[in-house]
């Protein structure tokens, strides 16, 4: 890519890791702070009568946002970014793009609270949807007259199917339909689904963006000029913008997602192959394993594999003993962060997502998740090496 008009840096082709450290300077203020200045500030002065300085109301538009925006939109190589208070207002903005009696189609493995929104709230405001396994099933048949929208994860949440974006987005592409791609499990570190033809990007800024487990945000990002200014009316219009103080705290965590990702990935795949030889391990998914069913493509449309692995083991009772016995990992529901988390997704993140549908897709008392962070491998492995003898004898009492 021939970045000379990004407002950044004059070289060509600059690399990810690169990216993440170029602020917009055509935002910089005067003083040319590099940690840039939170703007903590709901109002501007006009200079005049009918004259803005560009900002006037900071539901509209913020210094420190704008400059967020910039530059997630510049990871993604969209047209613009928008800042949200969190992923899931950022997914509910982006749904106020279709109208009542609209169709959109799904992928039947999603975050519980995307599945929440659709069956809660869309479904209510006149739209129907059709969910499918869109990593192997053909969309041509579910596409209806009023179908509008695809919207998918890849790898998705919490069982790792992968889908071929650029295969999709020639379907998408011929009927007219808006791809979407929740990107929030590689982050623009390792895939950028709008080089590959998805219309629209979202991600939880909560997770690999943020970084740390310390805020909440989320983002759309678009390369159409249309969508974007009827994204940016919806926004203005429905308020559910990112605060300055969070802003700052996003672009921070993006100077280091280079490194954090890639040890965590690096982790992730020791412990993908830990898991493998343990006994108790029935199924490990991660799609950095070479038998995983979407290996090849991952190979092909990202640039890396993840730091997210979900794995099943043997009983409900080991899961749940290896849930209360974690100490150096934390059980908690989220993503993305420095420390490894373990999540149960039938009672955390996939709680509110029909029974059937978790049956449907694998998911049972067995499975459980892990965000894998950047902790010294060794002491993941002893960590699991010590869980897993204390399940192993809790669930031989209990027997
Ligand atoms: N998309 C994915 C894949 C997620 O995992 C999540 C949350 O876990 C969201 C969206 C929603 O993001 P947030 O929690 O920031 O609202």
């Amino acid at each position: 890519m021939d970045c000379s008009g990004c407002n950044r840096c004059t070289e060509i082709n600059c690399s990810i890791d690169t990216k993440c450290q170029q602020l917009d300077r055509s935002l910089m203020d005067q003083y040319g702070a590099i940690s840039f200045p939170i703007y903590q500030t709901a109002t501007f002065a006009h200079p005049g009568l009918g004259e803005s300085t560009g900002y006037d109301y900071s539901r509209v538009q913020n210094p420190t946002r704008k400059q967020l925006e910039s530059i997630v939109g510049y990871l993604e190589n969209g047209l613009d970014a928008l800042a949200f208070s969190s992923g899931m207002a950022a997914i509910a903005t982006l749904m106020e793009l279709l109208k009542p009696g609209d169709h959109f189609i799904i992928d039947s493995d999603l975050y519980g609270g995307s599945v929440r929104l659709f069956n809660e709230i869309s479904l209510k405001n006149g739209l129907t949807y059709t969910a499918a396994n869109l990593s192997v099933d053909d969309i041509r048949p579910l596409i209806q007259e009023n179908t509008k929208m695809v919207y998918l994860e890849t790898p998705t949440n919490p069982m790792m199917n992968v889908t071929d974006i650029e295969k999709l987005s020639e379907i998408t592409g011929e009927k007219g339909l808006l791809l979407v791609v929740d990107n929030t499990f590689l982050s623009p570190y390792f895939q950028n689904p709008l080089d590959l033809g998805a219309d629209v990007v979202i991600h939880s800024g909560t997770k690999f963006l943020g970084g740390h487990h310390d805020t909440i945000g989320g983002f759309i990002v678009v390369k159409d000029r249309e969508i974007d200014e009827r994204l940016r009316f919806i926004y203005k219009t429905t308020g559910a913008i990112l605060s300055p103080f969070d802003s700052w705290l996003i672009l921070r965590g993006i100077r280091t997602l280079a490194v954090r990702l890639e040890r965590a990935q690096e982790n992730a795949l020791s412990l993908a192959r830990f898991l493998k030889r343990n006994k108790h391990v029935t199924k490990v998914i991660y799609p950095g394993l070479e038998e995983h069913p979407g290996y090849e493509i991952m190979k092909k449309q990202a640039r890396g594999f993840g730091a997210m692995l979900t794995f099943e083991v043997e009983s409900e009772e080991f899961a749940r003993s290896i849930l209360k016995n974690v100490q150096l990992i934390y059980f908690a529901e989220s993503l993305g962060g420095t420390e490894t988390l373990i999540t149960y997704p039938v009672t955390q993140t996939h709680a509110d997502v029909p029974s059937e549908t978790l049956e449907k897709n694998g998911i049972n008392g067995r499975t459980l998740r892990l965000s894998v962070g950047i902790e010294g491998i060794a002491d993941l492995l002893c960590e699991f090496n010590r869980v897993f003898a204390v399940a192993e004898k809790e669930t031989a009492a209990d027997k």
